[in-house]
């Protein structure tokens, strides 16, 4: 990413700096497809791109944590109870994680756990959710942990808090209050959760992006969803309330990073106009819409 002399004000967007990760997301997307092409098992291709983009989000959040003391710790779970979006990459990543670590019982519970959290929230926008007190369910109710901190999705290392109290407000008034995260961890967190997605996406046929208990739930019980994911079937449900409007706006996000990248002439990006037309496919599939990428 490029230096920059002047400081930005908090959560102020660099674009350079954005669209250089951007490019570097479309480049490994090209790279990623080829492997794909060539029988790579998309669980190498996964690890290697959120390994990338959990350091971008990582970064942004370790640099707003150097500049204001946060209130967040271990055991305060007030933000794990919002609808998270995440990536099929994602979701796929952290269940792989799962599988290495706990014993069967452990991954059947907590697989039994998801799929009545996802029955509930079925549909269910944020308010509703806060009130009915719906945790993800990978929280561990016991101590307020996350299981899967380690490999968190990349929205849940966005959520930086200089108050407590702020996010309890969230949940337990949730029509008088919001939360309040901190802008830079955010926006860096948005940023990696793009990056992820660009890389993967045109490599499954379904939404990229959904509610992440709905789509564990998914990961969790069914063993050939990765496989089905990664040859352009959807195994995930289309309840959600993410997937079509954010599916149409990375179309928009992929073709108009891609038609910079080929107007620039980047060496390692030679694939515009085949990229340009799957953009273009992808965005009619999963919105309908006939319309200009820019
Ligand atoms: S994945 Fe972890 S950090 Fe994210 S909402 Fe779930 S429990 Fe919280």
């Amino acid at each position: 990413m490029a230096e920059h002399a002047r400081e930005r004000p908090p959560g102020a967007v660099d674009f350079d700096a954005e669209l250089a990760v951007l490019a570097d997301s479309a480049a490994s997307y090209c790279r990623s497809r080829e492997a794909a092409a060539a029988g790579t098992i998309p669980e190498a291709l996964i690890d290697g791109a959120f390994g990338r983009a959990a350091a971008i989000a990582d970064q942004a959040e370790s640099g707003a944590r150097a500049k204001q003391a946060t209130a967040c710790r271990k055991g305060c779970a007030w933000c794990c109870h919002q609808n998270v979006r995440v990536s099929a990459a994602e979701v796929f990543h952290l269940v792989n994680w799962l599988r290495t670590r706990l014993p069967a019982e452990e991954l059947k519970a907590l697989a039994a756990h998801a799929r009545e959290s996802a029955a509930r929230l079925q549909g269910m926008p944020q308010p509703p959710r806060a009130r009915a007190r719906i945790a993800c369910a990978l929280l561990d109710l016991a101590t307020g942990a996350c299981r899967v901190h380690e490999v968190r999705p990349m929205l849940c290392r966005g959520q930086l808090s200089l108050s407590a109290q702020t996010c309890q407000q969230a949940v337990e008034s949730p029509g008088e209050h919001r939360f309040e995260p901190l802008l830079d961890a955010l926006h860096g967190a948005g940023l990696a959760s793009m990056s992820l997605e660009l890389e993967f996406a045109f490599f499954g046929g379904g939404p990229v992006s959904g509610e992440l208990t709905a789509m564990l739930a998914v990961a969790l019980t069914d063993p050939a969803a990765e496989v089905r994911w990664s040859r352009g079937e959807n195994p995930f449900p289309r309840h959600n309330e993410f997937s079509t409007h954010l599916n149409s706006r990375m179309a928009r996000m992929l073709a108009a990073t891609w038609a910079r990248l080929a107007d620039e002439g980047r060496e390692d990006f030679n694939q515009p106009r085949d990229i340009r037309a799957a953009a273009m496919t992808f965005l009619r599939e999963t919105t309908g819409a006939d319309e200009p990428l820019h």
